[in-house]
C-alpha cells in the first residue's frame, strides 16, 4: 500500500471504444510523481515522433499528484497536458477547481486518452464505470448550455465537467477547456485537441478516499495555512475583491504590462477596466477551490443586465491583459463581455489577445483589408469590431479562419506580417513586459512549452524595491542577492537557473502558486512537509527541486525529437527594440546579452550547445531511457 495515489491510470481509445487500466509499482510514482512527469513520460513513449497533434494517436492525458486533493490548501489542481498544436512540442495547462480531487476520488491518479471517437461523445466516470456516450444533444453549444444540460442529467448531476465550447470543436488551435464554469485549462490548445478527439466532455464523480499518510499533520498545516495566509500581502490581495484583476492598473503605471502588441508597456485607460473597477461595479463574491481558502477566483452580480452570464467570474488578470487592456479597450462592460465570449466559446484569453492585437497591425498596414475581415474595420479600442472578430476566429469564417491558426501560422499565410506575430515557439507570449523583467523575458524564450508567466518568478520580485519577505523565502535555494529587473547578466542567468525549477516544481506536483513560494505565503518547506504528510516518504526540497528540473528536461527532451532547439529560443525582434511609449520609454533587451545569457544557461542547465540536455543531465536525473 502506498499514498497519495491510487496506483491506477485509465485508459480510454476513443476510437475502438476500450477502457483499460494500468497499474503502475511505487517506484514508478516516487520518480515521477504524477502530474506533468507522469503526462511526459507517457508523451514520449508512446507518441511517434511528429506526429500531428490533432492525430488520433495524439494523447490528451488529465494527470493528478499525490498531494492533488489532499485536505490541504493550495492542492486542488490538475495537470493537462499533450502535443500541442501551436507549439507541436509538449503542451501543458494547470487548472485549479475540483476536477483533479475528483479524479483521485474516483480512483485514477490519471485519465490517458487516445483515438477519435466517430461521432461527438462525452465520457462519464463515476469510479470504476466508464462508459463513452454519445454527445449530440450537447454538441455546438455554449459551454454553459452543454454544461447545464449535463448537470440536469440524473446520471451527471454530481459529476465534476471539463468541456470543451464551438472553439475546441472548430480545432480553433488556442481552445480551451472549461472545467465546472469556474476553472479554465486555457494555454496550449488543449481544447483543441479534445475537439480533435470528437470529445466534448468529461464527467467524473468519485465516491472514494484521497488516503494519505498522515492526515493529523495535514490537517495542521490546513489550520496554520487559514489562520495566518493573509499575513501574506500576495495573498490578501487575492483574497480582496479584485483578485489579481486588480493588479492591472499599478502594472501598468509602473511601464510592467504590455500594451497594443508590444509598442507600449502602459495604457492610460487601464483604471476603467482594472479589477477594482469591475469589482466596484458588479459586486463580487469570493470562491475557493477544493479544500482551499484562498478565496481567488470571484462570482460578479449583476452581470445580466449587460448579457453576461455571471458563472464565468472575475475575468483573470492574464485574459484582461490580453484580450482587453492590450488591444486598447477602456470600456468595462466590453471586458466583461469579452470574459463571458472567451469562457462560454472556450477560447485562451492570452492567445486570442495576441491574435487580435496582430490582426489590427495587419489591417492598419494593408496586409489585410474589409475584404478578408467580412467588411469589418479593425481598430485600437474598438470593442464591438473586436467582439465581431472574435466571433469569426470561433466559427473560422472569413480572416477568422487563419487567425483560429494562432500568430505564428498566420504569419506565414499573411505575407510580410511576421514582425507582428508575437509569439515563441508557436505560443503566444503573455503581457508581463520581458524587457522590464528580464529573466521573465529569458524564460519565455527558453522554455520547451513556449512562453507562459509562470515559467519563473518575476524580476521585480527580487529587485532593490522588492519586500525582504520574498528574499527571505527564496534563500533556501541559494539566492540570496537582489538584482536588477531590467538587467540579464551572469547572476540573473544563475537566478533564474535556480529559480526555474522552483516553479517547475509546482506545476509537476499540481502545486498552486497562489499558495506557495517563491512569494506566497506557504514556504518550500511546507510543500515539503505536505509531501510527506500525503505520501509518508521522506522528501526534501532537494528531491521536489530536482522533479522540477526533471519535469523541464523531459519536455526539452520532447521538443528536441521534434526539431525544436536553440533555433526556437529566441524572442520575436520587436523585443530587441525599445519600449516607445510610457514610463519604461526606451528600455531593451539587449540581443548580445541575451544570446551569451541564454548559452550560459545551457552550461548550468546542463545541456549542450543545441539546448539539448546531455549525456550527464540525463545521467544525473535517471533519464537515459528516453534518448
Ligand atoms: S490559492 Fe486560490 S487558486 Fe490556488 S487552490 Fe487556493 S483558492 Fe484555488
Amino acid at each position: 500500500m502506498f499514498y497519495g495515489f491510487s496506483g491506477k491510470i485509465l485508459r480510454i481509445d476513443l476510437t475502438n471504444k476500450k477502457v483499460t487500466f494500468e497499474k503502475k509499482d511505487e517506484l514508478f510514482y516516487r520518480k515521477y510523481y504524477g502530474g506533468a512527469c507522469l503526462a511526459a513520460y507517457y508523451l514520449l513513449k508512446e507518441l511517434p515522433k511528429g506526429i500531428d497533434p490533432f492525430s488520433e494517436n495524439n494523447l490528451l492525458i488529465f494527470s493528478t499528484s499525490p498531494i492533488t486533493g489532499v485536505n490541504c490548501p493550495g492542492t486542488a489542481l490538475h495537470n493537462v497536458v499533450t502535443k500541442s498544436p501551436l507549439t507541436n512540442s509538449i503542451g501543458e495547462s494547470t487548472t485549479p477547481g475540483f476536477f483533479g480531487p475528483e479524479i483521485k476520488k474516483a480512483g485514477f491518479d490519471a485519465i490517458i486518452i487516445k483515438g477519435k471517437a466517430k461521432e461527438p461523445s462525452y465520457i462519464y466516470i463515476k469510479d470504476s464505470k466508464i462508459e463513452i456516450r454519445n454527445a449530440s444533444n450537447i454538441w455546438g453549444k455554449l459551454t454553459s448550455e452543454a454544461y447545464d444540460i449535463l448537470i440536469n442529467n440524473k446520471d451527471t448531476k454530481n459529476s465534476r465537467i471539463a468541456l470543451i465550447g464551438p472553439a475546441g470543436e472548430n480545432l480553433v488551435r488556442y481552445s480551451s477547456i472549461v472545467n465546472d464554469n469556474l476553472f479554465i485549462s486555457s494555454r496550449c490548445g488543449v481544447g483543441a485537441v479534445m475537439g480533435s478527439k470528437n470529445l466534448k466532455a468529461v464527467c467524473v464523480s468519485g465516491t472514494g478516499d484521497i488516503k494519505a499518510y498522515d492526515n493529523n499533520k495535514l490537517d495542521s498545516l490546513s489550520k496554520y495555512f487559514r489562520k495566518n495566509y493573509l499575513t501574506n500581502p500576495l495573498n490578501k490581495s487575492q483574497y480582496g475583491p479584485a483578485s489579481n484583476a486588480g493588479y492591472l492598473k499599478s502594472m501598468s503605471d509602473q511601464g510592467m504590462v504590455s500594451a497594443k502588441n508590444f509598442h507600449t508597456s502602459t495604457f492610460s485607460g487601464a483604471e476603467n477596466i482594472d479589477g477594482f473597477a469591475i469589482t466596484e461595479k458588479y459586486n463580487p463574491e469570493n470562491v475557493n477551490c477544493n479544500n482551499c481558502y484562498g478565496g481567488c477566483k470571484k462570482i460578479l452580480k449583476g452581470t445580466e443586465k449587460i448579457g453576461a452570464n455571471n458563472r464565468f467570474g472575475l475575468i483573470e488578470l492574464e485574459s484582461l491583459a490580453a484580450s482587453v487592456y492590450n488591444l486598447l479597450i477602456d470600456d468595462l462592460d466590453a471586458a466583461v463581455k469579452i470574459w463571458n465570449i472567451i469562457c462560454d466559446y472556450g477560447l485562451d484569453g492570452t492567445s486570442l489577445g495576441i491574435v487580435l492585437s496582430y490582426a489590427i497591425e495587419c489591417f492598419e498596414n494593408n496586409l489585410i483589408n474589409k475584404n478578408d475581415t467580412g467588411n469589418i474595420e479593425l481598430k485600437w479600442g474598438d470593442h464591438e469590431s473586436i467582439i465581431k472578430i472574435i466571433k469569426k476566429i470561433i466559427y473560422r469564417k472569413d480572416i477568422g479562419n487563419i487567425l483560429a491558426e494562432g500568430v505564428k501560422k498566420a504569419s506565414e499565410e499573411i505575407k510580410d506580417s511576421s514582425e507582428y506575430a508575437m509569439h515563441v515557439k508557436g505560443l503566444e507570449i503573455p503581457l508581463h513586459e520581458p524587457r522590464v523583467k528580464q529573466m521573465l523575458g529569458l524564460g519565455y524564450a527558453v522554455s520547451p512549452i513556449g512562453p507562459y508567466y509562470t515559467v519563473v518568478e518575476h524580476d521585480t520580485d527580487f529587485d532593490f524595491s522588492a519586500s525582504q519577505l520574498f528574499m527571505d523565502k527564496v534563500s533556501p535555494l541559494t539566492v540570496y542577492e537582489r538584482l536588477n529587473a531590467e538587467n540579464l547578466d551572469y547572476k540573473k542567468v544563475r537566478m533564474f537557473y535556480l529559480l526555474q525549477p522552483a516553479f517547475s516544481m509546482l506545476d509537476a506536483l499540481c502545486g498552486c502558486i497562489f499558495a506557495f513560494s517563491p512569494v506566497r505565503f506557504f514556504n518550500f518547506g511546507h510543500l515539503v512537509e505536505i509531501v510527506n504528510a500525503t505520501t509518508g516518504w521522506e522528501s526534501s526540497l532537494f528531491e521536489i527541486w530536482k522533479l522540477g528540473e526533471k519535469r523541464i528536461n523531459m519536455y526539452r527532451l520532447f521538443a528536441a525529437r521534434e526539431g525544436i532547439d536553440i533555433e526556437a529560443d529566441i524572442l520575436p525582434p520587436r523585443l530587441f527594440k525599445p519600449i516607445e511609449e510610457g514610463p519604461k520609454k526606451g528600455v531593451i533587451i539587449n540581443k548580445e546579452e541575451f544570446i551569451k545569457a541564454r548559452k550560459l544557461y545551457y552550461k548550468l542547465a546542463g545541456w549542450d550547445e543545441k539546448g539539448i540536455p546531455a549525456y550527464q543531465k540525463l545521467l544525473e536525473l535517471g533519464l537515459l531511457e528516453f534518448i
